[in-house]
């Protein structure tokens, strides 16, 4: 448990150090400081020389006027001090009237002051015996201020505002500020040297509690104080105030020293004429009377103490507030003092503009001192988590540091044994560039950036590297974002359909029905497609037809006799080899995220212990659901929505009846032997002689040589037959054309 007597030791030591520092520290902040400063420090020194004569008498008297008497005699220089005034002109870059408070502020300030000039403060209230400076706006109060200053009556009452919102120099009504404010000593005002700054900082001291009465309107403000009520405890040591023979009367009522406060009335009054300010007429508030050896205010105070000592070692900022108050010499009164103490503990905590204000009101010690233990124990709080929160972040950041050093350690040591390059930040750059000319959905962007991370901190010998790499290539493959333009032209569609099929009449129409839609809609997707009918007939073929129509890529892939989801769900990632689904790959060769997807042989699914890959198709080609497909492997919702999908199948029963209900079935029959003809002289020739080599040759097939193949031999329905025996024939052709030395073969 800490003693007072801890404290008092603390605030001495800190006062010695800075007794020197802080004329250097208020200088460095821009303020002048007058030659008061040193005074301090030239009486200190010699504080301890001989005594002068007359105090000396005086030992045996009160004690308490021999404390006074003696701070005067050493204050009283400062009168000389303060001699030169600044030019009121230069006034505004220079400081004035900073007072040797450390040593007998209290002889510097008189004890009754009725009628004073109101500083109204927002948010926090001041309380005695601790430094404050605050800012005013107002250039009518500025003036006031300075001539204060200037006339040697710096003193002011200030009252905290009620309404936290506002900011004001003056007020016109006393509902606008507490009751209960504080009288204060200005130490120094300061104009800041940038005249853009047009604000003024007053340096305070306040000193006592006082009440505020009325407000005194111009000209009503304060006549000659009562000349006995001034000077019974009220020395003020503003200059030309005490020569020696002086100090020793300064406590009789007689004492001229009464003089001086009516002037200070006079001063406020003749300034009050000059500017516009709040005036007030106060009354100085005493505390209840209390018990001080009381076991309740001792250990309450002990209790403030001990938690002013664990801030302190927690909350540098507290520490300096502490030093800074300890400077002023005060602390061993407040340490021992249950009334300064909770103004201490209540002006050090960052309570609400209420809790301190309550404080400030209360005229109770022991209430008093209850109500600043709140605040300061909720300060120790707020103080103890903000330790716990800088530990928590400083541990993290030293934790990265250290990694990172170790990092940059051993891929040093690896280049130098030439054991690895940095290929993984050159691999993860080119993950980030991949990623970056893509549109990645959110989502998808957050995993990305995850497993970008995680391959950071995987070192690439860990299988787990080579999943995430993996992983990463596919993230980035998907064409997230790209489509290809489509066109829905239907001149150019039924060109590229008669180019590339004959007849088909019926198909060639629903497909151009088809493009008439989309160009109604902008989009075709929402339809399946199903081609069925016997093979060779043309199914794939239309199915390419119709991609190159619509201008959009091309991907086929068969179904038949397909018994594993993972096929086209993807496998997990754990699996090794794992891939994703066959839509995926598709996606991924194809580089746009419409193409058309032709899948082959839907009739002949199969049905494996590996679930059923009917569900799996659904889920891929049902509109309500392929707007998030969700690719096992990719783990990432794919919109899938934009691909057009189109199945062939030989007949429509075996199509799973769900599957059969999403698409519309386009039927394909077989051909009759003169439409047999036409596509073999008009398709199935030009593409076999092409193939053969056989462009520029003289060789050609007859119809009657069609006819016999397609009776003879390709009985089928379809055409495929009948295009392998033209090939056939073809080949057999540039046999001859070879042997016989008509053709020259092709550079
Ligand atoms: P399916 O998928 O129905 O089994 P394909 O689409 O593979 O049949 O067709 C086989 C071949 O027959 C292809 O080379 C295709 O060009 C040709 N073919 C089929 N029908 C026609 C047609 N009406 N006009 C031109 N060629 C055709």
């Amino acid at each position: 448990m800490p003693s007072p007597q801890h404290y008092n030791a603390l605030g001495a030591k800190v006062y010695n150090v800075l007794k020197w520092r802080q004329p250097q520290s208020i200088a460095s902040r821009g303020f002048q400081t007058s030659s008061l400063w040193r005074k301090q420090n030239d009486d200190s020194d010699g504080k301890n020389k001989k005594k002068d004569p007359e105090e000396e008498q005086n030992d045996d008297d009160d004690k308490g006027r021999r404390r006074r008497s003696a701070r005067r005699t050493e204050g009283e220089p400062a009168a000389e001090g303060e001699a030169p005034r600044p030019d009121p002109l230069t006034q505004l870059k220079r400081a004035v009237g900073v007072a040797d408070y450390a040593q007998g502020q209290q002889s510097f300030i008189p004890d009754n002051y009725p009628k004073v000039m109101m500083l109204p403060i927002t948010r926090r209230p001041l309380f005695p015996s601790l430094y404050k400076s605050i800012q005013v706006q107002d250039p009518q109060v500025i003036g006031a201020l300075k001539e204060l200053v200037e006339r040697g009556e710096p003193y002011v009452a200030t009252f905290m505002l009620k309404d936290d919102e506002k900011d004001v120099d003056r007020i016109t009504s006393m509902d606008e500020v507490h009751e209960i404010g504080v009288f204060s000593r200005i130490m120094s005002i300061y104009v800041s040297p940038n005249p853009e700054d047009k604000h003024l900082t007053v340096a305070l001291y306040p000193w006592r509690r006082v009440r505020m009465k009325r407000i005194l309107e111009n000209g009503t403000g304060a006549p000659a104080i009562e000349a006995g009520e001034a000077t019974a405890e009220s020395p003020t040591a503003e200059p030309p105030a005490a020569e020696p023979s002086e100090v020793a009367t300064a406590d009789s009522p007689e004492a001229p020293a009464g003089n001086e406060v009516s002037d200070a009335g006079t001063v406020l009054q003749s300034i009050q004429d000059d500017y516009s300010f709040t005036a007030l007429e106060v009354e100085n508030v005493a505390d209840e009377p209390y018990d001080a050896k009381d076991a309740t205010v001792s250990a309450t105070m002990s209790e403030i103490v001990s938690v002013l000592r664990e801030i302190t070692t927690m909350n540098p900022m507290f520490r300096e507030q502490i030093h800074h108050f300890a400077s002023a010499q005060v602390s061993k009164a407040v340490f021992e003092n249950p009334s300064k103490l909770a103004d201490f503990a209540a002006a050090l905590s960052s309570g609400s503009s209420s809790e301190l204000q309550d404080i400030l009101s209360d005229l109770n010690v022991t209430t008093r001192l209850e109500k600043a233990l709140v605040v300061l124990k909720k300060e120790l709080m707020n103080a103890q988590l903000q330790n716990k929160i800088s530990k928590d972040v400083e541990a993290k950041i030293s934790k990265r540091q250290r990694d990172f050093y170790l990092m940059e350690q051993l891929k040093g040591i690896k280049r130098e044994l030439g054991l690895e390059s940095d290929g993984k930040d050159k691999l993860i750059e080119q993950f980030k560039a991949k990623a970056e000319a893509l549109q990645m959905p959110v989502e998808v962007k957050r995993v990305f950036d995850e497993e970008v991370s995680k391959l950071a901190h995987l070192e690439p010998a860990a299988s787990e590297f080579n999943v995430t790499r993996n992983y990463l290539d596919w993230l980035t493959q998907i064409p997230w974002g790209k489509q290809s333009i489509e066109d829905y032209d239907l001149t150019r569609a039924k060109s590229v359909l008669d180019e590339d099929h004959y007849g088909l009449e019926d198909v060639k129409q629903r497909i151009l029905e088809f493009v008439a839609v989309g160009k109604l809609r902008g989009a075709v997707q929402g339809k399946i497609l199903c081609f069925v009918g016997p093979p060779g007939v043309g199914k794939t073929s239309i199915g390419k037809s119709i991609a190159r129509a619509l201008g959009r890529e091309f991907f086929r892939f068969s179904v038949g006799g397909l018994t594993d989801v993972a096929e086209i769900k993807g496998h997990r990632r754990t699996y090794v080899g794992a891939m994703p689904g066959k839509v995926v790959q598709a996606l991924k060769r194809v580089q746009t995220e419409n193409p058309l997807v032709l899948i082959d042989e839907i009739d002949k699914l199969g049905r494996g212990h590996q679930g059923d890959p009917a569900s799996a198709l659904l889920e891929l080609l049902d509109p309500e659901q392929n707007t998030a497909f969700l690719d096992h492997y990719m783990d990432v919702p794919v919109d899938v929505s934009r691909v057009l999908f189109v199945c062939t199948a030989n007949v429509s029963d075996t199509i799973p009846g769900p599957l059969l209900d999403r698409m519309e079935v386009i039927r394909l029959s077989g051909y009759l032997a003169d439409e047999k003809r036409a596509i073999a002289q008009k398709y199935l020739a030009p593409q076999a002689k092409e193939s053969a080599g056989l462009e520029g040759a003289n060789v050609e097939i007859t119809d009657g040589a069609v006819d016999a193949l397609a009776r003879a031999y390709c009985r089928e329905s379809g055409v495929r037959n009948l295009k392998k025996h033209i090939e056939k024939i073809y080949r057999k052709a540039a046999l001859k054309v070879v042997e016989s030395g008509i053709a020259e073969p092709a550079p």
